[in-house]
């Protein structure tokens, strides 16, 4: 039961968060994702899912699972070394492979684990990391795991990144580590001159690509793509559970040694258990649809045009960009949360985000796009900021 005095210091903590107003409380949808969801209190047109493409309640998706637990069971209660790999695991992993253009790919459970096992799988004592400070805390974490030495440079500061690569320039070997899209700005990370400085420097370039992959660059195959430095970039990670169908799972897609090497060593991989069939199978026909046709990518990038053209007309500030994230800014926490408030009660969910998850006084409501979204959806919602901006105190909410 633990002592009195612990269960009341846990207690302390979370009283301690819900006075600063950041206890952060789960809604229940009572159906599949999608662009309207079902909640108990009635439906919502939701922007706040990584649902890029609109995928997590496709049915030709659905009919693969459900195909995939008649053809290869439930689950399969090993790892994947053991006896936890089926044809399926490694056909996904060759698909992944060939649609990121590189020698190999390795499942993992989630990005999280991917990120958490890829480092200390291939760097010591000897060698440096270099890493964006906005990066994932996934990345963070797995960096945090290896014993390599650690540099930290300012959110997509090539000057910075270029002293840091200076000063990790004895190191055994260095890796320059970057999320692809930040997800709090919807910002790409700037890899053309992230693989100048490292080619200058002799770095390898590691991007963790799950807000990309998918819908972004040549084909949906991410950020590298955007910038033509796919040949540049060694080591891919991404995740399946945004964009590609949105289930679970991620990957680590490198040269051949990389991959061979995680596979022997990457603790995730070698202690977790291996993806359930359903998922792979799934998975496997998400990749099918992105790789079949462009016109997912085209409706959601033609929606992410039209809700950024219609806010930026309505007055509202948002920080600019391509990517299907658009932040509309509102500065004050309170305010963003009552805007939220309102929206919702507009019957559109969108989800705020104040200090510590963006920098303070930068509070935000970030819409996330969809292809799945109709033209009438997004008009509905630019409405609903409008309206919620009139109920919340009128035009001085803007900027
Ligand atoms: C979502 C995300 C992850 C985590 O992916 P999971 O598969 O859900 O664990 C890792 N890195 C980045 C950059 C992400 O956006």
């Amino acid at each position: 039961m633990g002592t009195s005095t612990t269960r009341q210091r846990w207690a302390d903590e979370l009283a301690a968060i819900e006075a600063a107003g950041l206890t952060k409380r789960e809604r229940a949808l009572t159906g599949p994702q999608s662009s309207r969801i079902a909640l108990a209190t009635g439906s919502r047109l939701n922007f706040c899912a990584n649902n890029y493409l609109g995928l997590a309640d496709d049915p030709r998706i659905e009919q693969a699972a459900v195909d995939g637990i008649r053809t290869h069971g439930f689950g399969l209660a090993s790892v994947r070394f053991i006896c936890g790999t089926q044809d399926v695991h490694l056909e996904l992993e060759h698909r992944v492979a060939q649609l990121l253009q590189r020698d190999a790919a390795i499942l993992f459970s989630s990005c999280f684990d991917a990120n958490g096992g890829v480092f200390e799988a291939l760097f010591g004592a000897e060698d440096a990391i270099i890493s964006d400070e906005l990066n994932h805390a996934s990345l963070i974490d797995g960096i945090r795991l290896c014993k390599a030495r650690r540099y930290r440079y300012r959110n997509r500061d090539m000057a910075d990144l270029e002293a840091q690569l200076q000063a990790a320039s004895d190191a055994r070997s260095r890796i320059v580590v970057t999320d692809g899209v930040f997800s709090m700005d919807g910002y790409l990370a700037p890899l053309d001159e992230i693989c100048d400085l490292a080619d200058r420097y002799d770095a390898l370039v590691l991007v963790d690509d799950s807000h990309a992959v998918g819908f972004m660059g040549d084909g949906g195959r991410g950020t590298p793509w955007v910038f033509g430095v796919q040949d540049r970039v060694d080591i891919l990670t991404g995740t399946f559970g945004k964009a590609l169908g949105g289930a679970s799972g991620g990957y680590v897609a490198a040269h051949r040694e990389v991959v061979d090497l995680l596979r022997q060593r990457a603790r995730p991989y070698l202690f977790s258990n291996t993806l359930a069939p359903s998922v792979v199978t799934g998975t496997l026909a998400a990749l099918a649809i992105v790789e079949g046709s462009d016109d997912a990518r085209e409706r959601l990038h033609a929606n992410g045009a039209l809700f950024r053209g219609l806010m930026a007309e309505a007055g509202f500030d948002l920080l600019p960009g391509e990517h299907p994230i658009v932040p509309v800014m509102f500065g004050d926490a309170v305010l963003a949360g009552a805007m939220a408030d309102e929206l919702d009660r507009r019957g559109v969910y969108v989800t705020a985000f104040s200090y510590p998850v963006v920098p303070q006084g930068r509070a935000r409501i970030r819409v996330q796009l969809s292809a799945v979204h109709t033209e009438q959806d997004v008009r509905e919602a630019v409405a609903a900021f409008v309206a919620a901006r009139e109920a919340v105190g009128g035009a001085a909410v803007t900027g």
